[in-house]
């Protein structure tokens, strides 16, 4: 009922593309049946859940946002789904994204714009604005996002929501549609740090259908969010990262940040400015290994195997050669386009050591600033995004300016860290939500949660 009455229509939030009432509701009887029998529940058998459209779930449709894949139908689950399902989960429907997860606003979905329930003319972030959009619109507690360069965390700060990517490799990839295998993780978005550990626990873990994925447990997360949840952070080293502040930033934005870093040091964290000189190349080394990834991932859409196949007009027998052309152009939105013709380019003989080599050299030394300031404290903390929300239409055709919201939270999948996006109030010029970003070292991800619920 709540999303019939939000979700729809020329103003409703817009957080779901598709919405299964009758499977959440079926898989909600099953688990009344449970509690009635007494039947051993996991905490939270029967909380309903949203999840990002990327992720594939057997039986509805998954569209990534892209017309190339309307009306395909995947015949199976992905693990994290299959996570969800098994724990007695109803899972209410598939949220909205930028198309194959680019962008950081959702307007680039070719199913129309998601809008910020705080404020309809705004945008809820992205690339999952759908998934933070639903739980800050209460029209789902839970809800599943993915993290390639920010997607969980940017969306949870502009709408006032946590949003949690883990460490690369801790939840399963397995059935999350490619945008960039190197840096996806899927995570995450609540309106509790409790709720994220509660959830992260139950999607993390070993699974043997990813090969890069961690031969290690998932553990001790709701452990540590009630820990912080006392909040006592004496003997807590925080690093404020000189790098993610000062110009260009919100002034409202950095004075929400300030309050929070003064209250870490007030439940007795001992705060130090700590420098990481390679986070100003992040974003430049991103936009190369991303695109160069997802322009290979993007070659399987060839019209014959998925979703949307489109003939070429006034040709009688078409080769398949012309069909892909015809279905690549008609299917793939102009931002999709773009990165597939800037990784195309970035891979190609001739170019492959002057950029993409490069980038991952970037990439090593971002990982040696990470390293090297983990030596020094325990977790780092910058504004999750420098703006709050900005109007609908406002970047759209700026790509670069668009790019500029991840500014904070590439580095974090580059290194393949953790970070949660915990919000800090509202600026004091517009009245929005901001987020504060707590970053960890790979597999401690329990930080996140003792020092997120104790900021919260
Ligand atoms: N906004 C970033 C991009 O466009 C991040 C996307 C993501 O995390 N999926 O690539």
């Amino acid at each position: 009922d709540r999303i019939a009455a939000v979700d729809g229509g020329e103003n409703g939030v817009h957080a779901f593309l598709h919405v299964d009432a009758e499977g959440a509701l079926a898989a909600a009887r099953e688990s009344d049946a449970r509690r009635a029998a007494g039947a051993p529940l996991h905490p939270l058998d029967g909380v309903p859940v949203a999840v990002k459209d990327v992720l594939t779930t057997r039986g509805l449709p998954t569209t990534c946002g892209s017309r190339i894949l309307e009306g395909w139908v995947p015949p199976y689950d992905a693990t994290v789904v299959a996570k969800l399902k098994a724990a007695g989960l109803p899972i209410l429907g598939k949220t909205n994204m930028d198309e194959f997860a680019m962008g950081s606003s959702t307007e680039h979905s070719a199913y129309g714009p998601t809008r910020n329930p705080w404020d309809l003319d705004r945008i809820p972030g992205g690339s999952g604005g759908g998934s933070a959009a639903a739980v800050a619109a209460f029209e789902a507690p839970l809800a599943i996002g993915t993290d390639t360069g920010g997607s969980i965390r940017q969306p949870g700060a502009v709408t006032g929501t946590v949003g949690v990517k883990p460490t690369y490799g801790s939840v399963s990839r397995y059935g999350l549609v490619a945008l960039a295998n190197s840096l996806d993780q899927a995570g995450p978005v609540t309106r509790t740090v409790l709720d994220s550990a509660l959830l992260h626990e139950l999607i993390g873990g070993h699974d043997d259908k990813d090969s890069t994925s961690v031969p290690e447990p998932v553990t001790g997360l709701v452990e540590a969010a009630r820990q912080g949840a006392s909040r006592d952070l004496s003997g807590l080293r925080v690093g404020v990262i000189t790098e993610l502040a000062g110009e260009g930033w919100q002034p409202g934005v950095m004075a929400r940040f300030q309050e929070s870093v003064d209250q870490l040091v007030k439940m007795g964290a001992e705060v130090v400015e700590v420098s990481c000189p390679s986070f100003v190349h992040a974003m430049a080394a991103y936009y190369l290994i991303l695109p160069a990834e997802a322009s290979s991932n993007l070659a399987k859409f060839d019209a014959m195997r998925y979703g949307l196949r489109v003939n070429p007009e006034g040709v009688a027998a078409p080769s398949a050669e012309e069909v892909m052309k015809a279905t690549r152009d008609a299917g793939f939105g102009d931002e999709v386009k773009r990165r597939i013709i800037l990784g195309t380019y970035a891979l190609s003989s001739g170019y492959y050591d002057a950029y993409y080599g490069q980038a991952q050299k970037i990439r090593t030394l971002i990982i040696r600033d990470f390293e090297k300031a983990f030596e020094a404290v325990d977790v780092l903390v910058s504004p999750t995004a420098p703006t709050t929300a900005f109007k609908l239409g406002e970047k759209l055709d700026d790509p670069l300016a668009m790019y500029l919201n991840d500014l904070a939270t590439i580095p974090a999948n580059l290194a393949g860290v953790p970070g949660i996006s915990v919000p800090a109030g509202l600026a004091e010029e517009d009245g929005l939500p901001v987020g504060l970003q707590i970053l960890a070292p790979a597999l401690a991800d329990d930080r996140l949660y003792r020092v997120g619920a104790a900021a919260e």
